[in-house]
């Protein structure tokens, strides 16, 4: 859909400011008319900071369909795709329509309390099941509603593939091709004694199985956390982990690839 609407997104740090006013000055001269924050109508989202702010962006806009462009003034962005001195080329191209459009799959949890209420929280990169820093938690975990082990330990993270390079790859998990659809669950600390069992690896799940989180304990704070976004439970009966419909329709270039990028962060 091309409305000649673009919507402006920024961090609001010193260069990133800089950044948007120096954008708004050519999109405007270029016919487009810019508006700062979320419009139905507008054919393109631009975000401009990093990785952390393009996760901001998308919740704020509730994981919106519109096509997102991400301008690089963080570190090395995995979700920003242009350096802001490459907004002419970046402009050209996107008019000539020589791009792609990555689909990123997102991941949802439905938490049900014991009162029988339910919230939804998505995830771009993940979702996360804590407990307190200073207690161990104890969650029954099932796959495709079987049985398949009592966790101990911090918590357990499932994470999206696009999320593989964060949390989850500081965690140990491993860094998978966002091409691939699925959704990891990776283990924070798991306990292994005489008393307490959990696998102590990555598992890499399918993104049509539901995995099924029971706290053990329903007295004891529980915690989901979904792109750095933090909700504290204290009555949680239930949480149901799969992936959710909401796909992020990223912008992309000729030269982009993503192992390139894992190379640069990484090696
Ligand atoms: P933050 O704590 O300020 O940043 C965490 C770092 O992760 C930043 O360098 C961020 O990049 C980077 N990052 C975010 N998404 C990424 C991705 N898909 N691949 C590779 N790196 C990525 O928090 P934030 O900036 O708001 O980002 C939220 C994310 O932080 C969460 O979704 C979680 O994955 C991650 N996190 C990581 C740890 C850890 O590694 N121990 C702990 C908590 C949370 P920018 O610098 O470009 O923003
Ligand atoms: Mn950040």
């Amino acid at each position: 859909m091309k409305t000649g609407i673009i919507s402006l997104f920024t961090n609001e740090t010193e260069r990133s400011t800089g950044v948007e006013n120096e954008l708004k000055k050519k999109l405007t001269a270029r016919g487009y008319e810019v508006v700062e924050g979320f419009h139905e109508d507008a054919e393109l989202l631009i975000c401009i900071g990093g990785d952390g702010a393009f996760l901001r962006t998308m919740h704020r806009c509730g994981i919106p369909e519109t096509p997102i462009v991400g301008i690089n003034t963080g570190h090395l962005g995995f979700f920003q795709e242009v350096w802001p001195e490459d907004f002419d080329v970046f402009l050209e191209d996107y008019e000539l329509g020589n791009y792609t459009i990555q689909k990123l799959g997102t991941v949802m949890g439905i938490a049900t309390t014991a009162d029988g209420k339910k919230d939804t929280h998505i995830g771009l990169n993940e979702l996360a099941v804590t407990g307190s820093k200073s207690y161990s938690i104890h969650l029954d975990l099932s796959i495709g509603g079987k049985p398949i082990e009592k966790f101990s330990g911090d918590g357990i993270l499932v994470a999206t593939s696009a999320g593989s390079t964060a949390y989850n790859y500081s965690l140990g998990g491993s860094i998978v091709d966002p091409r691939l659809n699925a959704l990891q669950v990776t283990p924070l600390a798991p306990m292994n004694t005489t008393a307490f069992r959990s696998f102590t690896s990555s598992i890499m799940l399918p993104s049509d199985l539901t995995l099924g989180i029971v706290p053990e304990e329903s007295d004891k704070v529980i915690y989901i956390h979904n792109d750095g976004i933090e909700t504290a439970y204290s009555n949680l009966k239930e949480i149901e982990v799969r992936t959710s419909e909401k796909c992020v329709n990223l912008i992309r270039f000729s030269d982009y690839d993503f192992w390139s990028k894992v190379k640069d962060k990484f090696l």
